[in-house]
């Protein structure tokens, strides 16, 4: 469903150009859970980024479920982050003067529904994050696992064909982040495709693959069981 091909990008500092990607190669299809894996400055943001639609390689080539979209407008770029991705960050990113209904409710802005359907969208995705309770709640009202079950339902409820997560566990204690990893396992169970960055081993070794980049390149592919594509 999507393909990376060639894919380089670099940041220019001044004089200098740092290669934060370099040549890298992915396929990954319906379904699938991928982690990225790497030390810090690998590139693995820079990865995220670009596959998240919040950023453009300089050159190469990349296709979401069929469709080429490294050479987008802004505006296009745009429509497809809005229907085709649902970003988690590490800092949760809510709106903090606006409800958990309101948060989740927001990307659907951008499209033409009635507030009423974008509200029961919103309603239907806190329901499966398990805080059908919490729609009144400001996000100061909410723990930190809540927070981040409030971010998953806001990505989740436009149906976007991936679901991105950066260090989805990062800001949690272990036994909330691992109460979120089971909600990841679920959506996967369910179908979902998601893919993330974390450092940490244990919640990358719950994804189907674990590819490791490393000074900008994918140097290696580890797979957690199942039948899966050889890269
Ligand atoms: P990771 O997420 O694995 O830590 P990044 O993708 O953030 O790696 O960074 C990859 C490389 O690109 C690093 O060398 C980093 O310093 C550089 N880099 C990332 N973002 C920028 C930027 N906005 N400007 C300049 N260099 C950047
Ligand atoms: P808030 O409580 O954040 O100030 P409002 O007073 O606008 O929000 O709305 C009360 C609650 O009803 C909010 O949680 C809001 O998300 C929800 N809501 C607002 N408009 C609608 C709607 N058209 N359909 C369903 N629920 C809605």
């Amino acid at each position: 469903m999507l393909e990376l091909r060639a894919i380089r990008k670099a940041y220019r500092m001044g004089s200098e150009t740092v290669v934060a990607l370099d040549d890298v190669n992915l396929q990954i299809h319906r379904g699938q859970s991928v982690a990225f894996v790497g030390s810090s400055g690998a590139g693995k943001s820079t990865l995220l980024n670009i596959l998240g639609c919040l950023d453009r390689p300089d050159s190469g080539s990349y296709r979401l479920n069929g469709r080429r979209i490294d050479a987008l407008s802004e505006n296009d770029l745009a429509l497809v982050r809005n229907r085709e991705i649902g970003f988690v960050f590490q800092n949760f990113q809510l709106l903090p003067r606006v409800s958990a209904l309101h948060n989740v409710a927001q990307p659907l802005v951008y499209r033409p529904m009635k507030p009423a359907e974008r509200f029961e969208l919103a309603r239907r995705a806190l329901a499966r994050v398990g805080l059908a309770d919490r729609g009144h709640h400001l996000p100061t009202q909410l723990s930190g696992g809540q927070r981040q079950r409030v971010a998953i339902a806001r990505a989740l409820c436009g149906q976007p064909s991936i679901l991105l997560a950066d260090e989805p566990t990062g800001n949690l204690d272990s036994k909330t982040g691992e109460a979120i990893l089971r909600l990841f396992d679920e959506l996967v169970a369910d179908g979902h495709t998601v893919l993330m960055v974390t450092h940490e081993s244990e919640v990358a070794d719950r994804c189907q693959r674990v590819l490791r980049l490393s000074d900008g390149r994918l140097v290696s592919e580890k797979c957690n069981g199942g039948d899966l594509h050889a890269r």
